[in-house]
């Protein structure tokens, strides 16, 4: 069912009315730039999201990610209704802290000790802030077209032909002690290291480039580098923690980081972000030598969500994650085909949930070749999708969800040839 062209209209004059008095209209910039307008929604359920004018749109951003189990998992939504009639709590020690850290510590391999934030952003702020203590050293490996959060200390080098800033007004002596690599390149990684890196950090499934998997041996290369010259590896799994497995990428991919940074899925919605690693990496934190603060940290409502996220992950592991990669292998297929059929040149990436669509290359297999890609288009085609009722992450992104289903997948196919044979038009 495609959605009233009022929607649009509706979603347009609430964006006039927000850019009066919020900045850009939203709360996180790229939310902003959603095409035809950013839709407004108004409640949200399972895969779907409905608009102020009662239109549907089937769901692909998941929440740029966490809703690894849909828009209102009734686990999430009971457990957060209880914490709330307890009261808010915030800032008290409450016994949900230790329980969550313990689910977190049997799921993934890493996790010997947890600290918890409230974003993947604050995440890797603590992970390098450890790090660095643990070491006594200052500089770290970061590579190209990995996304480690807004913070200045890590926010470069994100697109091709930039090591730079990723934004105007970011401090570019914040990033002064990181060291640029490109992404998958032992070689380079291993001429780099010496002992005053205190870590080096990656995505170990690079997700934000493009969904591109690890180059055969990097992960098990960077570990044994790394060990060799006692610098911390840490895995940003913000993305892939909880959803391309329970043990997320570490566990898919048989590599064990000192440390890794989870976030988004684990809270099946409710913000929050965690630091974990083994206890020796962990120390200068749990010992309370290394100062870890935050009003909001381990706020209860957000640990009940990531205890009842984590916990029903943990029960239905076995044919949830089959289930949700298995939607998004359809949704590659019928992307490609629905392309093939309307004679459009571009690239369907997929790692487990997650399917990344570029227009204008034939092929996309690392960083370089998404300076080729047409991302201006893909954001249009993402427009013409929404205008047909399926709403995906404007560069191409989608996720699938423990809610989305057959006739969900059905009408997304349809809705990819309207979106190719409007980009024609
Ligand atoms: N790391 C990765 C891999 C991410 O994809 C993100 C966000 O998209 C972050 C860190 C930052 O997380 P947050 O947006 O919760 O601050």
């Amino acid at each position: 069912m495609t959605p009233d062209p009022a929607s649009f209209d509706a979603a347009k004059s609430y964006r006039e009315r927000a850019l009066k008095t919020l900045s850009y209209g939203v709360s996180s910039t790229p939310r902003g730039r959603q095409q035809p307008a950013p839709i407004v929604a108004d409640r949200a359920a399972g895969a779907h999201i409905w608009d102020r004018t009662g239109s549907r749109f089937i769901d692909y951003a998941a929440g740029y990610g966490p809703l690894i189990l849909g828009h209102s998992p009734s686990c999430v939504i009971d457990a957060v209704k209880a914490e709330l009639d307890r009261g808010l709590r915030t800032a008290s020690v409450h016994e949900g802290e230790a329980t969550l850290a313990e689910l977190v510590c049997e799921t993934l391999p890493a996790a010997q000790k947890c600290a918890f934030v409230s974003s993947g952003s604050e995440a890797i702020q603590l992970a390098l802030r450890i790090a660095r203590a643990a070491t006594g050293r200052t500089k770290v490996v970061k590579f190209r077209g990995n996304y480690h959060g807004w913070m200045d200390g890590v926010h470069v080098a994100g697109a091709p032909g930039n090591d730079g800033p990723g934004t105007i007004g970011q401090d570019p002596g914040a990033a002064a002690s990181l060291t640029i690599l490109d992404w998958g390149d032992t070689n380079a990684l291993a001429e780099t290291l010496n002992s005053d890196y205190a870590a080096v950090i990656l995505e170990p499934v690079a997700v934000n480039g493009g969904c591109f998997a690890p180059p055969n041996g990097f992960l098990a290369e960077a570990r044994r580098l790394t060990k060799q010259h006692g610098a911390v590896l840490i895995f940003d799994e913000v993305i892939t923690g909880y959803r391309l497995a329970l043990g997320g990428a570490q566990a898919v991919h048989g590599v064990t980081p000192d440390m890794a940074v989870i976030g988004k899925a684990m809270g099946g919605g409710l913000p929050i972000g965690a630091v974990v690693g083994s206890d020796a990496v962990m120390e200068p934190v749990s010992s309370g030598r290394l100062l870890h603060r935050g009003t909001f940290n381990g706020n209860p409502v957000s640990i009940a969500a990531a205890i009842a996220c984590i916990s029903h992950l943990m029960e239905h592991a076995p044919t949830l994650y089959p289930y949700i990669d298995g939607l998004a292998a359809q949704l590659e297929t019928g992307l490609r085909d629905a392309a093939a059929r309307n004679g459009t040149v571009c690239t369907v990436n997929r790692t487990g949930s997650a399917v990344q669509l570029a227009l204008g290359v034939a092929e996309m297999r690392g960083l370089a070749d998404t300076a080729r890609a047409d991302f201006p288009a893909t954001a249009r085609f993402a427009g013409h999708l929404l205008r047909e009722g399926v709403q995906i992450i404007g560069r191409g992104l989608t996720y699938t969800t423990a809610a989305h289903d057959a006739g969900d997948i059905a009408e997304t196919i349809t809705a990819y040839d309207a979106a190719f044979k409007a980009m024609a038009d």
